[in-house]
Order: C-alpha cells, then structure tokens, then sequence
C-alpha cells in the first residue's frame, strides 16, 4: 500500500470527532485534509478504487467550510470530512454506474437520503467507488470498470461487492465510506482489508437513492478505521425518512455512550454451526483467543446453536436472485441508461441492449431469478426459500431471548487471489457463508478487524445484534478494538 505518513498521525487525531473539532477550531484545513485524499487517490491510482473522483467539486466545498469557519459561521457536525460513496448510491447529476456497462452515462438527477443528511452536515464528497457490477458478487472481479486490488496484497481481492469503498479507506483515499449490504458487501470487504464494516437492521437507514438488487435485503452502511468512527457518522445517515417506505420508525440512541464501556455485563453467544468445516484455522483460532480474553475479564460467554444457518446461502441466492430479476427489468435501454443504437426493431432493441449492458454475472442472476419465480418453480424455489428465511429468522429471535449479541467469524477465508474464484461461481457464492443470514433475518452485523494471518492479510470478526440493536456492536466492538485484542 503506498501510503504517505497516514494523515490522522500526521496531524495528530485519533477519531473523526477529533478531527471535526480541530476542524471547528480553525486549527485545521479543511482544504489541506482533502488534498492529502486526493493525492492518495493518484498515488495509489493502479488499486482501481474509483470510479469517479470529484476533485473541483470537493475543493470547493473543502474551501467552503474553511471560509464559513473563518468567519465565525456556524458548519455541521461532519464539517470536513472526507467521503468516499460506493457507485451504487445516487448523488445528483454525477454518474451513478453500478459498475455497469448498461449505466455508464446514467446521471441521478437526485440524491439518496444519505447523502442529503451528509451534505447537511457539510461532509466532502470526494468520489463513487468500484462495485461488483450492481453488487452482485464477493470480490469487486465483476466490474465494468476491472477488478479492484487489495492495498495489503495487490495480488488479491478487497472483498465485494463494496470493494472499491473498503480500499479508499483502507488506503487513506477517503475517511470513511458508504457501500450498501445485501448479504455481506460491506463486512465481507472490510474483514478482508481491516476496516470495521457496519451492515445495520433492515430499515435502520434509508434506501431511497441506493439502486436495488434486493430490495428485502439492502442496506446501506459504513465503512470505517474505527467504532467510535463509524456510530459517529451513523447516527447521522440512521433514522426514518417519509421517502422509504420500509425505513422504521424506531428512534436513534446515542450511540456514543456504548463507547468506552467495560463487557462484564455483556451476554455474548457463539454458534456452533459457525466454527465448522470449511473455516480457514488461523481465522478459527483467533476468534477462540477473542473469545477467551472476553470470558478472562467476565463477559458472559453462552454456547449456542443456530440450527438453520447452513441453508443460508441456498436461501440467500433464490431470494436475491428473484428480487433482482425484477429489479434490474428496468434497464432496457430505452428510459435511461446504454441502448445499443444499431437494434433494427423494439424487441430486437431490448436483447441487444440487455445482452451487451450486463455482464455474465449479472445473466446469470437474471437467469437463476427468473427460473425460481416461475410457474411451476416457485413453490418449489421461491416460496421454500421464503420459508426458511423465516426459519433463521426465528433462529435469532429465540437465541436474542438470552443473548445480547453473537459473536462469529466474518468470513472462512482471508483475502483470495484475483482469479482464484471466478471459474467457480459456487466457490465465490460460498465466501457469503457467514454473512447472508444477518440479511435474511434483518438484524445488525458489524465487522472488526482483529489482527493478520501469517501472510499478513487482515482476519475479521462478526458481532450480530438484534435488530435496532446496533449499540450493541459498538458496546463490544469498541471494547475489542481499545483492548488490542490482535
Ligand atoms: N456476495 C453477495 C452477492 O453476490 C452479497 C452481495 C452484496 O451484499 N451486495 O450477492
């Protein structure tokens, strides 16, 4: 990873509230702060981590905020802070792309929930991240736009489909990022380059403006350097918006008072079927260590099982599968988007586009989703799968009765080669194994980096809550995290 001396031992921060209060006090630059971004963005230009840069629009606003705090104006609580925004969530009139060749010209003439709430707060949107192509798969290789390098091993994977969001933090191109999580894009990315990685509750944050693959299990979230970082920025982009209509109505704690707190009162579950076959023994083996530090200083460590886990995956993939076949029915080239122009007729118009805008995965989801929802298939498919959905779902509710959260591995696997699974689609499905259920139930799930394997790639850890729980996650993660369990 080419990094400079990173910025926050630079000019001495530790947390993103540092930063803003530095910010506030004129002691800082918001300018200075955004240029050092910027020029990680050129130094580590061959990690492919952007899609867009927007480097007049952000000076301006970094110079903007300078200004205002010059005179004495008032500026928001995230005034200068550096953004970085995974392509698949809307920001008005820049391209939105999705990774997609079928939405390379797309403009969004309007912004998603989260980025009103952060310009509100006078953050600096500094650019669109790479994506696997509509967030369809576990490595960013799905990309129109190339895969994306891992800044810990060029060689490898960042993880997907939020790749591109977890290398411009993970490299200090940004200060933090929002990517979107449908069964795993923003923890899966962030335990593979050592970030912490918040998937929040179904309906915790608004997804008016995030394009949908599946629309039951989208979320929008953070990716961050820290826990005090990421319940900072959350509790900004959390909250109900009139504009979605699955956002809840359930309202935002202050989660900074889960910070800093000690775990001996703290009920943590391990499941059993997460420690199985199939799990990398480094990964296995440091959990364990975590594990035992926790129970060592008297957190409550209960043994338990979540019977239906491991029909997840197979779950996962009929529901999002389906969801996506429809969803992406849009894209036929004629309102918005890529049209092949040399089509001689209408129907000819829609294969031609749609068989050139979409890559194979994409297809093949199309394919997969279609097949499942018809006549004849669905009960078989689509409705079974719902049904065991609802059978993890009430895994979780049961064992959340006497646990405040659960605690498990992020993913079998450190970071993979480029290449190494894209023959395979099973193989790459099966990286998604520990992560999709948190979607399919609704609940909270969180990553933590907790340390390196022997070739020195980043090993995550996943904490669940129950859903509109997420002071949870950060109550243990942070505990984690400032007691250096590595
Ligand atoms: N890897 C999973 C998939 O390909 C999850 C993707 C996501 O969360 N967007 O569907």
């Amino acid at each position: 990873m080419k990094n400079k001396t990173p910025l926050r031992k630079k000019i001495s921060y530790q947390t993103i509230k540092q930063l803003v209060d530095n910010l506030r006090r004129g002691d800082l630059k918001a300018e200075d702060i955004l240029k050092y971004h910027l020029s990680q963005i050129k130094h580590n230009a061959s990690l492919n981590a952007f899609i867009t840069v927007f480097e007049t629009q952000s000076i301006a606003k970094a110079r903007n905020i300078d200004h205002r705090v010059e005179k004495g104006e008032k500026t928001g609580d995230l005034r200068g802070l550096v953004v970085a925004v995974k392509d698949n969530i809307n920001i008005a009139n820049e391209l939105t792309t999705c990774a997609s060749k079928a939405l390379t010209n797309y403009r969004s003439p309007y912004n998603a929930t989260v980025i009103e709430r952060l310009i509100a707060k006078d953050a600096v949107l500094i650019g669109k991240t790479n994506m696997d192509e509509f967030g369809m798969g576990s490595s960013n290789e799905n990309s129109f736009f190339s895969a994306c390098r891992n800044p810990y091993d060029p060689v490898c994977v960042p993880g997907g489909s939020s790749g591109g969001s977890a290398v411009a933090v993970a490299a200090d191109m940004a200060q933090v990022s929002l990517g979107s999580d449908t069964g795993g894009s923003i923890r899966q990315p962030a335990a593979f380059t050592g970030l912490v990685g918040l998937k929040p509750s179904y309906g915790r944050v608004s997804r008016y403006g995030l394009v949908a693959y599946a629309s039951s299990l989208d979320q929008i979230g953070i990716l961050s350097k820290s826990v005090a970082d990421t319940a900072y920025v959350f509790k900004i982009i959390a909250g109900y918006d009139v504009k979605d209509a699955t956002s809840a109505r359930v309202e935002v704690p202050d989660y900074e008072k889960y910070l800093n707190r000690n775990v001996a009162d703290l009920r943590i579950g391990v499941p059993k079927e997460y420690f199985r076959e199939g799990l990398d023994s480094e990964i296995k083996d440091r959990i364990y260590f975590i594990i035992g530090r926790l129970k060592s200083v008297g957190a409550k460590i209960v043994n338990l099982s979540l019977p239906h886990s491991e029909y997840g995956i197979a779950a996962y993939y009929i529901i999002a599968t389906a969801e996506a076949s429809s969803n992406l029915a849009r894209y036929d080239g004629i309102k918005y988007g890529f049209r092949n122009r040399a089509a001689h007729d209408l129907v000819d118009s829609y294969k031609s586009t749609r068989a050139e805008g979409f890559g194979d995965e994409v297809k093949r989801r199309i394919m997969l989703g279609t097949y499942v929802l018809s006549s004849g298939y669905y009960e078989a498919y689509y409705r079974k799968a719902q049904q065991v959905r609802r059978l993890i779902k009430e895994d979780y509710d049961k064992v959340f009765k006497d646990v405040d959260c659960i605690l498990t591995p992020t993913t079998p696997t450190t970071a993979f080669a480029i290449g190494e699974k894209t023959q395979d689609p099973l193989a790459m499905y099966l990286s998604d194994i520990y992560t999709v259920n948190a979607n399919l139930a609704g609940i909270a799930a969180i990553n933590i980096p907790v340390g390196k394997d022997s070739s020195g790639l980043p090993i995550g850890l996943q904490i669940m809550s129950p859903a509109f729980r997420e002071e949870n996650l950060f109550w243990l993660g942070d505990y984690i995290e400032r007691e250096g369990i590595e």
